[in-house]
């Protein structure tokens, strides 16, 4: 009940409409910048309730616009917000809620992608990783051209403890384009399993919170919307470095509809492709004819082992990438097609 109190007085005050402020300061939405707002309330408090409890939490958000999840976020109660905004003709409307936050809410104006927060937040706060999570959040709904490789970025700071994860493991709350969304929970045998399954399923406890219509967003955007949830797991199901694991999923899923082996070969030189494939499938335990989206994480997981085997026998590998400038692969191609050659006599 103490904490409910200090919740209650913590509210807002009454303040103009989003409607309004985006009226008062002609905030006008900038198609280049692919800005959509959320003007009603029930639907900014339903994306930070999908954070969970954040009452007396450190939360960092991410693009707030005109600040209609940001009310939300304050209306319950963290300890401290810090919001990150790229354009700064939002900075008049933050700044009333930041007077109205009882010295609670803080603007960065900045770009989200390049930030490091690795010390943004308290030191009380800091958690072991094998620990229960901290409290601290991070929400937002960003641009879809934004969020995406964004979050691929976060994987990896997450597998490094790097930036917010530097914490512990630090619980993410963001928007996607419903599709995407969908496919980072895709489970195998679904029709939309992809390599952002396996990278999010790797690193992280995913779930999919729910799917907001694009009609309730102003301008409507074409699509609608997906509420991911995201906690960092303790042990990631591939213990292997962020960029093999890209690597070896990438390369699989190139051929969606094939058998897995035929985008597991490209990891190879030519010369040495089927040999080094087979190797690497048989050392795996894995059938080569299973399809991408058939194959588990712990599956992924073998292969990678397998893969990091064979590179172990010839470093050199490590560095082929079928995907590289010709010349490169080329270099690479007629190494090996003389070492087959020399290999055969
Ligand atoms: N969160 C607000 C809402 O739900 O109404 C605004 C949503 S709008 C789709 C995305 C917001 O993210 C815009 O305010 C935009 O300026 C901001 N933004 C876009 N790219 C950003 C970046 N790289 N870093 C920080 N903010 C960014």
């Amino acid at each position: 009940t103490i904490a409910r109190s200090v919740q209650e007085t913590m509210r807002l005050p009454p303040l103009p409409t989003i409607r309004d402020i985006l009226k008062l300061y002609r905030l006008q939405a900038l198609r280049q910048l692919s800005q959509n707002f959320l003007l009603d309330q029930r639907l900014t408090d339903k994306i930070v309730k999908a954070a969970g409890n954040i009452s007396n939490s450190e939360v960092c958000e991410v693009g707030p616009g005109p600040g209609g999840i940001t009310r939300s976020i304050l209306n319950k109660g963290p300890s401290k917000l810090i919001v990150i905004e790229k354009d700064k003709r939002f900075a008049p409307a933050l700044d009333l809620l930041v007077e109205s936050s009882h010295q609670r809410m803080q603007v960065i104006l900045g770009d989200v992608m390049n930030f490091d927060m690795s010390k943004m937040f308290s030191e009380d706060k800091r958690r072991d990783w094998e620990d229960r999570p901290p409290h601290i959040h991070i929400i937002g709904n960003l641009p879809f051209s934004v969020s995406t490789p964004l979050i691929i970025r976060w994987l990896q700071a997450m597998s490094e403890r790097q930036n917010a994860w530097s914490y512990g493991r630090t619980r993410l709350t963001l928007t996607f384009q419903k599709e995407v969304g969908e496919r980072m929970v895709a489970d195998i045998m679904s029709e939309q399993r992809c390599r952002l399954s396996v990278m999010c399923q790797n690193w992280c406890t995913v779930k999919h919170k729910f799917i907001i219509p694009g009609k309730a967003f102003v301008p409507k955007p074409e699509v609608d919307v997906s509420v991911v949830h995201f906690t960092p797991r303790i042990q990631p199901q591939i213990p292997l470095p962020f960029k093999l694991i890209e690597k070896v999923v990438r390369n699989i899923f190139g051929f969606r509809q094939k058998y897995s082996i035929r985008g597991a070969e490209k990891l190879f030189p030519v010369p040495v492709r089927q040999k080094l494939g087979t190797e690497m499938y048989h050392l795996a335990e894995i059938d080569p004819t299973t399809r991408p989206f058939q194959l588990t994480v712990e599956e992924f997981g073998r292969l990678c082992h397998a893969y990091c085997k064979i590179c172990d026998q010839d470093p050199r590998l490590h560095k082929y990438n079928h995907r590289a400038a010709r010349e490169e692969r080329e270099d690479f191609d007629s190494l090996y097609e003389e070492e087959q050659a020399l290999l055969e006599t």
